[in-house]
């Protein structure tokens, strides 16, 4: 059964303009809000974070925080204050050396800023959780990935990473992708996101934890080797709660959409964790809206748990809003609206 649905929300400014905001959602069928907090929202528009967290809860919705492209390292347009304050701990090219503009989450400097970031979010805007939102290294992403394209070279090469890999396997870091680069990139990926959700819980444990990984196939041929791909290690981290993957292009033919899902419901139930699968809410729509119906019934029948879309109002407005924004919202409207709680 669908027990929550998500929508994305960012430009979060001003608290009587989200309760505007948060009432069409409601008349769309959304039980969860996933506040898309950027850095600069962080570091300018504070003070009317727990405001705007208070007034969903008022209104009955659910929030979820979404530290939206943080460092660049989570999935997002925005702009990223670390890497503007920080020309070190950057992810580092292993073919050329070059200095990346996506943060080295391996970093202590990097692992130090998100926690505080998420810490200082949780204390003072008290939400009911948090969204870790595609977080990845910077190469390679494979053909499976919407964002697409093969590639050699990966990430990454910075000295606290070579050092840490060294150190762990007593021989300098290979500059091409072994077993052993893999098995360090995997166990380097989670510990950030581990620390943290750690630490969030010990705040107060009922701050529930997301993790959405990129929807990949990860076979035998396919891999995107961005550092969350290998869903087993994913899916045991023992301080995530829900196992969530992240949207398929309407384009794509519907069996990858069907294998994704029952892939996302296994491991989720192999590790006792909540499944959700998301739609996409913007930039492209499906050529028949009733696409959206069978997609959603596809869900529903492999027992998923929660359905999520991005984002709020289809996109409409920025250079990512699908061709008919507002349609397409209304479309998922009228599906969350036929599922949830069904
Ligand atoms: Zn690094």
């Amino acid at each position: 059964m669908i027990t929550q649905t998500s929508i994305s929300y960012y430009g979060l400014n001003y608290v009587e303009h989200a309760e505007a905001d948060f009432k069409e959602m409601k008349a769309h069928g959304v039980t969860q809000v996933i506040l898309a907090v950027t850095e600069f929202d962080f570091d300018f528009w504070r003070p009317n974070i727990p405001a705007i967290v208070d007034k969903a809860h008022e209104l009955g919705l659910r929030v979820l925080i979404d530290p939206w492209g943080n460092g660049k390292y989570f999935g997002g347009e925005q702009v990223s204050k670390f890497l503007q304050d920080n020309v070190e701990n950057r992810q580092v090219s292993a073919l050329t050396g070059e200095k990346l503009p996506y943060a080295c989450f391996n970093t202590n400097s990097y692992r130090d800023y998100f926690k505080n970031f998420c810490t200082t979010l949780a204390r003072e805007a008290k939400p009911d959780g948090f969204f870790w939102d595609e977080p990845h290294y910077a190469f390679p992403k494979g053909i499976a990935s919407i964002t697409g394209g093969v590639a050699d070279d990966w990430t990454c090469y910075c000295p606290v990473c070579r050092k840490r890999f060294e150190d762990y396997y007593g021989y300098p870091m290979p500059k091409y992708m072994t077993n052993d680069v893999k098995q360090f990139r995997w166990r380097e990926a989670l510990v950030v996101l581990a620390d943290t959700s750690k630490a969030l819980k010990e705040i107060d444990p009922k701050l529930e934890i997301t993790c959405c990984v990129h929807a990949t196939q990860n076979g035998y041929y396919v891999s995107e080797y961005r550092g969350y791909d290998n869903w087993d290690m994913v899916g045991a981290c023992p301080y995530f709660d829900v196992f969530s993957t992240t949207i398929c292009n309407w384009a794509l033919p519907e069996d990858f959409f069907l294998d994704i899902t029952r892939r996302t419901v296994a491991i989720a139930k192999k590790y006792g964790k909540k499944s959700e699968r998301w739609l996409m809410g913007y930039y492209k729509q499906p050529k028949d809206w009733k696409q959206v119906d069978h997609w959603v019934d596809i869900a529903v029948k492999e027992g998923v748990d929660r359905l999520a879309a991005w984002t709020y109002r289809g996109g409409y407005g920025t250079v990512v809003g699908a061709p008919d924004a507002l349609k397409l919202w209304d479309t998922i409207g009228e599906n969350y609206k036929r599922v949830v709680g069904r």
